[in-house]
């Protein structure tokens, strides 16, 4: 039987001392996720982005503040609830997207962390995400709320928070207004893991 604890713990000194891509040579901290092991559901986000590379945390910037909010706000979800990582551990220069070969060298790292977390449904943030998981390339905002399967495990695109960030109308159509739907209905499906 596998030893759960220990094998995160030794995924987290694997993560921590890795050099598989050119990113280890730029970061201050790997940052690995955050939040219950035995979580249900998992958040993906892109990468870390600079005030993560400096305290090892996902989504404590901007974006993640706004995740934080649109969680809460929007559908009621207590962000502590939820296990939160990134496609990438370390940081892209200058807040870029993460290069296919990058995200290439980090995904075996994503999926032992699913692996043992084994939620029943996982959240994918943009395109960096969403796109290697499903093998596809169209685009998030054709694939956003709209269920998708992963290795039996539901998968539900969103918008990445950042995005919000650079669109901030809440007319109807917009990019919030849509997120904010998205929300509700991952909170839906989240209610219906509880009956
Ligand atoms: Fe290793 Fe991933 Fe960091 Fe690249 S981004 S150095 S693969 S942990």
């Amino acid at each position: 039987m596998i030893d759960i604890k220990s094998a995160w713990e030794e995924l987290h000194r694997r993560i921590e001392s890795c050099t598989k891509c050119e990113l280890c040579n730029t970061r201050h901290c790997t940052v690995p996720g955050e939040g219950p092991i035995d979580s249900r559901v998992v958040i993906i986000g892109e990468g870390p982005g600079q005030e993560e590379d400096e305290s090892g945390k996902p989504f404590v910037g901007k974006a993640g503040r706004l995740l934080t909010d649109i969680l809460e706000k929007g559908g009621g979800i207590d962000r502590r609830s939820l296990y939160i990582t990134n496609m990438v551990k370390c940081r892209p220069p200058a807040n870029r997207n993460p290069k296919p070969e990058e995200i290439s060298a980090c995904r075996d790292f994503l999926e032992a962390q699913l692996l043992l977390i084994h939620p029943d449904i996982v959240v994918t943030m943009g395109n960096v995400p969403t796109q290697p998981l499903l093998n596809t390339k169209q685009g998030i905002t054709s694939l956003r709320g709209q269920w998708q399967d992963w290795r039996g495990i539901k998968l539900f695109p969103m918008f990445h928070p950042s995005y919000l960030l650079r669109n901030e109308s809440k007319a109807v159509g917009s990019p919030r207004y849509l997120m904010w739907q998205d929300v509700k209905e991952l909170k839906a499906e989240i209610d219906k893991l509880k009956n």
